[in-house]
């Protein structure tokens, strides 16, 4: 299975990523990225750890239309490289594969291509279509609200 272009990924879905991580705690959390034009907006979780990653892989590449773009997955020691492990399963997972570790902030995580070598991902500002329910209604909440529901967008 090929995968598209990708131009980067959601700056949502990293923060999904980011915090399903962290609450998963002490456990590992690992999922598939799959792609919408061109942008990595989806995360598919897989159960398990790093050893039974691959069986849930397999089943997965069994459903229909399902264009998987890389995945990601959390080291809860801190340390971002891939286990021999990982480059196993990257290989056969798609181009970019994200590692996230602690503090699971927007500086504590890395890219990696298929064969485990490190790579750029653009973290893009993407309007999901429930961005269109907090523009109605900005007005009518106060600032500290504000802040929050504007931080998806900058
Ligand atoms: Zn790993």
């Amino acid at each position: 299975m090929r995968t598209k272009k990708v131009r980067g990924i959601a700056r949502d879905t990293l923060q999904f990523i980011l915090e399903a991580s962290r609450s998963s705690l002490p456990m590992e959390f690992a999922g598939l990225l799959s792609v919408e034009d061109e942008i990595i907006t989806e995360v598919l979780i897989l159960p398990g750890t790093e050893s039974s990653r691959m069986s849930a892989l397999v089943r997965l590449y069994m459903l229909p239309n399902m264009q998987v773009a890389g995945s990601a997955h959390s080291h809860p020691s801190g340390d971002l490289r891939p286990s021999e492990q990982d480059i196993i399963f990257f290989s056969r997972t798609g181009d970019y594969h994200l590692i996230v570790g602690p503090p699971f902030d927007f500086q504590s995580w890395a890219c990696y291509d298929g064969s485990g070598r490190r790579r750029d991902l653009a973290i893009l500002d993407v309007k999901f279509k429930d961005d269109w329910f907090d523009d109605e209604f900005d007005d009518d909440i106060g600032e500290e609200s504000d802040d929050r529901l504007n931080e998806g967008r900058r």
